[in-house]
Parts: structure tokens; C-alpha cells; sequence
């Protein structure tokens, strides 16, 4: 199994770039991620999209917190909020999801009050919209930012997912400041691992998940 699972700090001790283990393609990243989020998910549950994108997460999470629950979905680009609204209307998931078209930054003072601690999964995917504009990426300090909130509205026992990418000009600094985040948080209150993608040189995708120890 090329993920481990273990508490920080040995957690990076085991995962260093250079650890010989097999990488694994970037879509089977997306599905460990999606794996992970449905054992935390329930129907009636909160959830956030941390980079709305394309809408396959919001249109994963939607389906699973269903016509009761609420996703919260973040992006600064109006075409990724069009985009995942026509996808998600084709599939009647609409209903359950409010898009806020700003920086994820923000969502502590977007995200209902009642509600912070409440949010059993929230997903960040990392970098630029695919098939679109290639200048527009998330922002490492942005993110931190994002990842701090997050823990404030994340209920105990949820998970953050972060999918990181490496390949393009600035994604190994965000990726880096990711895993030293996650380093340091605190070994008793949430657990961490760290599943490195497919490409040589550190240049592959890095998905790190964060479970709050309820
Ligand atoms: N989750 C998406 C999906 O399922 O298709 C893929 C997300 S894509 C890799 C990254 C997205 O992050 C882009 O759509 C981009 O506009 C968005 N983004 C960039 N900076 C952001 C920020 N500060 N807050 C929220 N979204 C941001």
C-alpha cells in the first residue's frame, strides 16, 4: 500500500521524497480522496469544496450529503462556478449546494456560524482549472489560510483532503508549505497521510488527508 497512515511527526519521516515506494495516478488520488470523504459523509451532513473547478468534487459531495445536507463550494472564477452549476442541475444535485465565487480564504466568515465545527469533509484540489486559464492557481499563502480555517469549521472526527500538484510554477512551494502545515498539528487531535502520485522528480501529485481524532 503506497499511502501510510501514521500520526506527525514520524508520519513525514517515512513519506521523504525519496521513499521507494510506488506512485499512484493522479485519478486514483482523486478516488482515495473520495473513499476517504464517504466514510465521514452521511445524508443531512455539511460539506465544503475548497476549489469548485470543473464540479466533480462538489457533484460527489452533493450526491452524498444528498437534498438534506448543504456543500459550500469555493471558487474565484465565474466560468467554474457556470460550469459545475449546469452539471450539477443536469443531475438534480443543485438544491443542496451554495457557491460563493471568492477566494476560499474566506470561508470562516462565509460559512453559517451555527455551522463551524459542523463540516464533516472538506476538499481542496489544488493549482489551476483544468482546460482553463493556466495563470489563475491557487496561492500557497491563500491555501494556508484556507487550512487554518478549516480546522475551526471541521467537526470532530471529519476529514480535510488536500490534492496538491507539483508540476506547474509555484505547486511544489504550495505543496511544501502544505506538508509543513500538516506537521505541524497537533499528533492528538488529527491524524495524517500522505499519498504520493505518478511523475519522477517530486513533480507528481501529493495527496495529504487530515482526520480529526473525535
Ligand atoms: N475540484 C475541481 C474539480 O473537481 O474539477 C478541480 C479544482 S481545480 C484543480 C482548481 C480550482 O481552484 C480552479 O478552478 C481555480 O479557479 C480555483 N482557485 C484558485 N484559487 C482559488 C482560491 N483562492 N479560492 C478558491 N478557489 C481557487
Amino acid at each position: 500500500m503506497p499511502g501510510i497512515k501514521a500520526k506527525v511527526p514520524s508520519a513525514f519521516k517515512k513519506h521523504r521524497p525519496d521513499h521507494p515506494h510506488k506512485p499512484i495516478p493522479i485519478m486514483r488520488l482523486v478516488e482515495i480522496a473520495h473513499q476517504e470523504a464517504s466514510k465521514h459523509l452521511k445524508p443531512g451532513d455539511f460539506a465544503i469544496d475548497a476549489t469548485v473547478g470543473n464540479g466533480a468534487d462538489t457533484s460527489f459531495l452533493a450526491e452524498k450529503v444528498g437534498a438534506t445536507g448543504r456543500v459550500y463550494g469555493f471558487d474565484i472564477q465565474s466560468i467554474a462556478i457556470d460550469i459545475t452549476t449546469f452539471a450539477l442541475k443536469t443531475r438534480k444535485l443543485l438544491k443542496q449546494v451554495t457557491f460563493f465565487q471568492e477566494s476560499h480564504a474566506h470561508m470562516l466568515d462565509r460559512i453559517p456560524q451555527a455551522e463551524h465545527g459542523q463540516i464533516h469533509a472538506i476538499l481542496f484540489n489544488l493549482g489551476y482549472l483544468p482546460h482553463g486559464d493556466k495563470s489563475i492557481i491557487t496561492r500557497k499563502d491563500s491555501t494556508l489560510v484556507a487550512l487554518g480555517q478549516s480546522l475551526t469549521l471541521l467537526a470532530p472526527g471529519g476529514v480535510i483532503s488536500v490534492l496538491a500538484y507539483r508540476g506547474h510554477e509555484g505547486g511544489e512551494d504550495e505543496s511544501d508549505a502544505v506538508l509543513a502545515w500538516t506537521r505541524s498539528l497537533d499528533p492528538d487531535r488529527y491524524s495524517i497521510s500522505i499519498h504520493e502520485g505518478e511523475l519522477p522528480q517530486r513533480k507528481g501529485p501529493v495527496l495529504t488527508l487530515i482526520r480529526s481524532i473525535s
